[in-house]
C-alpha cells in the first residue's frame, strides 16, 4: 500500500493529501540541537526506559497476565499501563529505523516477548482486565483504556513493521485489532473508548495492510462519537469528546491529549476518504485552539482538575497544565492538517510547539521528565503526591504517559522536516542534515541542509542530487519572520512573506533562505 517505509501519519497511495511525507530514512538530522536530543535518547533515555518500565512494574504486569509473574499488579487502579510498553516500542521502533543497535533490538524482543505471550488465544490482550477482572472485557468503555492500549500497541506495531520489517509485533497487534472488531466493531456492539487513539491507530494500519477493515473501524468509531454512548462520568461528556459529533465540533473542548489524538483520528480519515466535512471542521476546530486556548509556548490544556482545555482565553501562565503529551499530541495534528493543505501556517505550530512547549519536557541528560509545563511556577502550587505540578523534573511518574511520549517524538522526529510530491519538496523545518526523495516523475532529488538554527536564521540547502530536471523547492518562511530573504546563485528576493513558502524552480544549484536578520523560533 505504501511506497516505501513512511512516516507518522504516512499517507494511503490514493490519500488526499497535498503534501506527501517521505519515508523513515528518507532525512536524517545530523547535527545541532536536535541531533543532540536524538542521540541522548537512543543512548540514554531509551535504555532508562525499559529500566523504569520494569522497575514500575509495567512488564510484571504483562508476566501476571501470561501467567509467569510472581507479584502483585502495579499501578492500581490505572488501567493503562500497558500502553507505556507500546509507545516505548514505538519509539525503539522509529529509533531501529535511524541505525540498528543490537542492545535496542535485545530490549525491543524482550518486551514483545511478554505482550506476546501475554495475549489471550482469542486475541484479547490488556494485562489489567486479564489479571484483575478476567472476563470483563469491553464494557468499562469510559475508563477503562482498552482501545487506547490496543491504538498504542498498534502505533508500534506499524513503526516497527515500517522501520524493520519484522511482523512479530503486528501479529498481535492485527489479532488485538480482529479481538476489538468482534466485540465492539461496525458489525458488533455500538462502543467507543473513553480515550481516543485507535482511530489514528486504525487508519494508519490500513495505510500498512491495505485492509479496508481497518479504516472502516476506524471511519465507525469516529462516527459513533459525540452520541452520548459514553455516558456523563465525572466530568460531563465533553470531557472525552462526546457532547457533539466529530463533524460539528469546531472548537477544542474537555481533556487536551483526548481532544487532540481524535482530532488526529479525523484528519487522518480525512486523508484516506477525502470526506471534506471532516477536513472542515478539524481545520475549525485547530483555529479554535491556536487563537483562543494557545499559549505562547505552543503548551495546551490549562486546567489542572480534569487535564482540560478552558475557556477560550482562559490561559494562566502559573495554573498552566501544558502537558507534555499535549505538545505532542499537537504536533501530530498540526503535521496531518499540514500534509492536507500545505499550508505553512500548521507547520509555523509544530516549530513553535516543538521548541516552547514540546522540549521543556525533557531534561537535556534525557533523565528527568515534566509531565506539567506551566509558564510560571509558584512553589504552594505545586503537587508532590504526584510530581505533576513539581518544580524538578522527575525521572518517571506513576502515570507515564509522557515519557514514553517523548521517546517517540524525538525518535521520529525526522519525519516532521520534509515532503516531496506533485508541488516538488518542502522543507517544513530547519535542521541541519540531508533528504533524499523521489518525485512523481521518478526522478530522485537529494538536499543538504547547513543551518545554526534556532541559534541563527540562516539556512543553506545545496541540492545535491536533482534528478536531471527541474522541481519546485519550497521553502518555509516562519510567521515570526519578518523581512526574510533567499539568494539563488547570486539572485537575491527580499521581503518575503512570511507564514507562507518561498519556492524556487531551477536546475542544481544553491539557496540560501529564509531570513536575512533573524530572531529565532525560541519563545
Ligand atoms: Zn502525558
Amino acid at each position: 500500500m505504501n511506497p516505501g517505509p513512511a512516516a507518522v501519519a504516512a499517507v494511503g497511495e490514493r490519500s488526499h493529501a497535498v503534501l506527501r511525507p517521505l519515508g523513515a530514512g528518507d532525512v536524517e538530522i545530523t547535527g545541532g540541537l536536535w541531533a543532540e536530543r536524538q542521540r541522548i535518547n537512543r543512548e540514554v533515555t531509551l535504555p532508562l526506559g525499559a529500566e523504569q518500565l520494569e522497575r514500575a512494574g509495567n512488564y510484571e504486569n504483562l508476566r501476571l497476565a501470561a501467567g509467569t509473574g510472581t507479584g502483585s499488579y502495579a499501578g492500581l487502579p490505572l488501567p493503562f499501563l500497558d500502553s507505556d510498553v507500546y509507545k516505548w516500542l514505538e519509539a525503539v521502533s522509529w529509533e531501529l529505523g535511524r541505525g540498528p543497535s543490537a542492545k535496542l533490538e535485545a530490549l525491543a524482543g524482550e518486551a514483545i516477548g511478554l505482550a506476546a505471550a501475554a495475549q489471550a488465544d482469542d486475541g484479547y490482550l490488556d494485562s489489567y482486565y486479564q489479571v484483575l477482572k478476567p472476563g470483563v472485557r469491553y464494557v468499562e468503555l469510559p475508563m477503562g483504556h482498552e482501545l487506547y492500549c490496543a491504538g498504542h500497541l498498534v502505533q508500534a506495531a506499524v513503526a516497527r513493521a515500517r522501520t524493520t520489517g519484522r511482523t512479530d509485533l503486528l501479529d498481535v497487534a492485527t489479532r488485538v485489532v480482529d479481538n476489538v472488531e468482534a466485540a465492539l466493531g461496525p458489525k458488533a456492539r455500538p462502543g467507543i473508548c473513553g480515550h481516543p487513539v485507535i482511530e489514528m491507530a486504525l487508519v494508519e494500519l490500513y495505510r500498512l495492510t491495505g485492509d479496508e477493515r481497518h479504516l472502516a473501524m476506524a471511519a465507525c468509531f469516529l462516527d459513533r462519537r459525540g452520541h452520548g454512548l459514553l455516558g456523563p462520568g465525572t466530568y460531563g461528556p465533553a470531557y472525552y469528546q462526546d457532547d457533539r459529533p466529530v463533524r460539528e465540533a469546531t472548537s477544542v473542548t474537555g481533556h487536551a491529549v483526548r481532544a487532540l489524538y481524535l482530532a488526529c483520528g479525523v484528519a487522518d480519515a480525512f486523508l484516506e476518504t477525502g470526506e471534506r466535512a471532516l477536513l472542515d471542521a478539524s481545520a475549525a476546530q485547530w483555529e479554535d485552539m491556536v487563537a483562543t486556548r494557545t499559549y505562547l509556548t505552543g503548551g495546551v490544556g490549562s486546567r489542572h482538575r480534569d487535564e482540560s482545555f478552558g475557556d477560550p482565553y482562559e490561559l494562566p501562565p502559573d495554573r498552566a497544565y501544558c502537558e507534555t503529551c499535549a505538545a505532542i499530541a499537537s504536533i501530530m495534528w498540526s503535521w496531518r492538517l499540514l500534509l492536507a493543505t500545505g499550508e505553512a501556517r500548521y507547520a509555523d505550530l509544530i516549530e513553535r510547539t516543538l521548541y516552547n512547549g514540546f522540549l521543556s519536557g525533557v531534561s537535556l541528560d534525557g533523565r528527568s521528565f515534566f509531565y506539567v509545563n506551566p509558564l510560571q511556577l509558584r512553589a504552594s502550587h505545586q503537587e508532590p503526591s504526584n510530581n505533576r505540578g513539581s518544580a524538578q523534573r522527575a525521572g518517571w511518574y506513576r502515570c507515564a504517559c509522557c515519557p514514553p511520549n517523548v521517546m517517540r517524538l524525538l525518535s521520529s522526529l525526522a519525519h516532521y522536516v520534509a515532503t516531496a510530491g506533485e508541488r516538488g519538496v518542502h522543507l517544513h523545518q530547519y535542521v541541519p542534515g540531508t533528504v533524499r526523495a523521489v518525485l512523481p516523475s521518478g526522478a530522485g532529488v537529494a538536499l543538504e541542509v547547513a543551518t545554526g538554527y534556532p541559534w541563527t536564521g540562516r539556512v543553506e540547502v545545496t541540492v545535491a542530487a536533482s534528478g536531471g530536471e527541474a522541481w519546485p523547492l519550497a521553502l518555509r518562511v516562519p510567521g515570526w519572520c519578518r523581512g526574510a530573504s533567499l539568494s539563488v546563485a547570486g539572485e537575491e528576493r527580499r521581503d518575503l512573506a512570511p507564514g507562507a513558502y518561498a519556492t524556487v524552480t531551477r536546475r542544481g544549484g544553491r539557496a540560501t533562505a529564509p531570513c536575512s536578520s533573524c530572531r529565532s523560533p525560541r519563545g
